[in-house]
């Protein structure tokens, strides 16, 4: 005897971007539909160099699921990634690997500073450790903590997500984007 489908009420779905719908038909502009399939299809480069990565191990685990938000798919090639989520220490020797790796992500890209040693140098004040890595390439959520819990990485995740949906198709081509970059000496 087969057994009824249960539904768990708690799914909340993704909202349908505006538009007009009627039955059987529903319209809207192609920009609202990539900005909904960016946001809910991230794929993740984990740049981890510390302890940071630690929490974020414990993101992706089964309790805190990052796979809920269809982000489960980890990039380990900058090639074939979205968002770059630079978690630890980096030393100022290290700097520049993080740029080119930063410079070998396709547009439309986007970073996270996670945790405070990424976002600001955090406790390691000294001469060799680099105090943020928005010195060497631009960044659009940081997420506070030493180290940040899991709750608040998916927070911050969230506000990519947020930003990735509000962005429109032709951002990048903006003279405001491409001076966001000119100030970091990128093309
Ligand atoms: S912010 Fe704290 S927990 Fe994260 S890498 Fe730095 S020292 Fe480690």
């Amino acid at each position: 005897m087969s057994r009824p489908v249960q539904f768990n009420t708690h799914v909340k779905f993704e909202g349908i971007p505006e538009g007009y719908m009627g039955e059987g038909f529903m319209a809207t502009n192609l920009e609202k539909v990539v900005s909904l399939a960016r946001k809910n299809s991230i794929w993740p480069l984990p740049y981890a160099t510390s302890c940071c990565g630690i929490e974020f191990m414990a993101t992706v685990a089964s309790h805190y699921d990052l796979a809920r938000f269809g982000a489960e798919r980890m990039s380990f090639s900058p090639r074939q990634c979205d968002l770059i989520m630079v978690m630890g220490t980096i030393a100022k020797k290290m700097g520049p690997v993080l740029r080119q790796v930063y410079l070998q992500m396709a547009e439309p890209r986007w970073v996270m500073a996670v945790g405070a040693c990424a976002s600001s140098g955090g406790i390691f004040d000294t001469y060799s450790v680099l105090q943020g890595i928005d010195q060497v390439i631009p960044v659009d959520v940081y997420v506070p903590g030493c180290p940040p819990r899991p709750e608040a990485i998916l927070d911050g995740f969230m506000r990519i997500q947020e930003l990735v949906n509000a962005e429109g198709l032709r951002r990048r081509y903006s003279d405001q984007y491409k001076g966001l970059l000119a100030e970091y000496g990128i093309q």
